[in-house]
């Protein structure tokens, strides 16, 4: 029995799964949120028979432990953690706790958009090739949970840049990074180099044996790449670059996938994730998929019937012939940008929410050619309608789904897309995004 003190900072999917770990490895584990414990977590606590308090911190407990294991969803801002910090009491994150206990392949993906999507699309090739695998961090079920309970070979990780300031020693086999764009400086001293940081901290500890795969259009990433001393190899995929050797790239409306020197190829049509955001995150996934040697077929078929996940450009309904399309997790201005870029059709926007510092102008030309009107939606809709009113004749308001549901409707002819893509959080409104997504769902069925 190790007889050390841990203690964990929030009582939610992480914190719950690293309590379970922490005690089956002999830890003297104490929970603390700050807030109430959803029931289905205190219920987990009580089984397990770990220690927890809600409502508060009590920090002559909080002060003993040897380790902090701190909730990605706790900002550095909280006054316990700065508490804990002139304590100089270690702080990790979940995913660095848990790693310590597993042998497990792992395969991490971090970026400011695409981190969903390509994170499951690996799931979906890896389970069909028949390995033996596990799907968490910023998705699912803990990873600390399933190194306690489950024995996986590979795990396919998605990680936030939160989850990632608080992993120190943890180390990616191959590590992919989408993109980065501003998003989420709130919590960096509005500084983008902090949050530039914190992405590449994916490569932390990696050798010369380990993968960087990443976006060599992205000019953030590669604009930075050299700063950071990366020796693992590099697997760059691109649109608009021929990529040699190592990586993939487009050529005659296909993705040519070079890997460990054996070329395979993909046409774009059959992807079963259209626009060229989704082609980005094929291309992260095919080559992850080939690293591992996975058989061309099986990657072929599994990036053409892959199902997509739910509120990112996901397909509601066609009602008298508008398409209603839900993009609820579009919450910056990079993602809508490429939900936008692959309308075909003339659009009725829907936009807005709890505004995180955007910049709107990068949208000008895509909603200058492709938006016939603006449904906002949102409390503060001021900066979207000043951004917009120039280019855009119809601006209307509304406070629910079901409003700006009926209200695109009536804006939208026959042959027209209403495009959910709110370019903001939802916490104005909504409790989360999904919340706002199966709202504006509800809203499209009832018409
Ligand atoms: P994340 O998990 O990083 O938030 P998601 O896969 O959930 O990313 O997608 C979030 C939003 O970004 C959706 O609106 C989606 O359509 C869009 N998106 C997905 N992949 C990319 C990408 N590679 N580049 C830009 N936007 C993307």
């Amino acid at each position: 029995m190790l007889n050390k003190n841990i203690v964990i900072l929030g009582a939610g999917e992480s914190g719950v799964g690293a309590a379970v770990l922490a005690k089956k490895q002999g830890y003297n584990v104490f929970v603390s949120d700050f807030a109430k414990i959803k029931d289905k977590y205190s219920q987990k606590l009580i089984a397990e028979k770990i220690n927890f308090e809600e409502g508060k911190h009590s920090e002559s407990v909080i002060f003993k432990a040897e380790e902090i294991i701190k909730s990605p969803g706790i900002p550095d801002t909280a006054l316990i953690i700065s508490k804990i910090k002139e304590k100089g009491i270690p702080i990790i994150d979940e995913l660095e706790f848990a790693s310590r206990f597993t042998n497990a392949l792992k395969i991490c993906i971090t970026g400011s958009n695409g981190k969903t999507t390509t994170t499951s699309l690996i799931y979906h090739i890896l389970k069909k090739a028949g390995l033996n695998i596990g799907l968490a961090g910023n998705i699912g079920k803990s990873f600390a949970l399933q190194v306690a309970e489950n024995k996986f070979d590979i795990y396919v990780l998605e990680i936030s840049s939160f989850q990632l300031d608080y992993m120190f020693d943890f180390k990616a086999e191959i590590a992919i990074l989408t993109n980065i764009t501003p998003d989420h400086l709130d919590r960096y001293d509005y500084k983008f180099e902090n949050y530039i940081n914190s992405k590449f901290r994916i490569c932390n500890n990696q050798t010369v044996d380990d993968y960087f795969i990443y976006c060599k259009d992205d000019k953030v990433t590669t604009n930075n790449i050299d700063n950071y001393k990366i020796i693992s190899k590099k697997y760059p995929f691109s649109f608009f670059e021929k990529i040699e050797e190592n990586g993939a790239y487009i050529d005659n409306k296909k993705i040519i996938f070079n890997i460990k020197s054996n070329t395979f190829n993909m046409d774009l049509e059959a992807l079963a994730l259209q626009g060229r955001h989704n082609v980005y995150n094929s291309m992260a996934a095919g080559i992850s998929s080939r690293i591992l040697d996975i058989r061309k077929d099986i990657i072929k078929e599994s990036m053409s019937d892959f199902q997509g996940v739910e509120h990112r450009l996901e397909f509601v309904a066609k009602v008298h012939g508008i398409e209603f399309i839900n993009d609820s997790k579009a919450t910056n201005v990079n993602s809508t940008w490429y939900a936008l870029e692959c309308m075909t059709k003339p659009v009725v926007w829907i936009v807005g929410g709890q505004d995180k510092g955007n910049d709107y102008k990068s949208l000008r030309q895509l909603v200058k050619s492709k938006v016939k009107a603006i449904v906002c939606l949102g409390i503060d809709n001021t900066k979207i309608i000043e951004e917009f009113s120039d280019l855009v004749p119809k601006i209307v308001e509304s406070k629910t789904a079901k409003e700006a549901v009926e209200k695109a409707y009536y804006l939208a002819s026959s042959d027209d897309v209403v495009l959910l893509s709110p370019t903001c959080a939802s916490f104005d409104l909504f409790e989360n995004y999904e919340d706002r997504g199966m709202q504006f769902r509800k809203a499209v069925n009832d018409l």
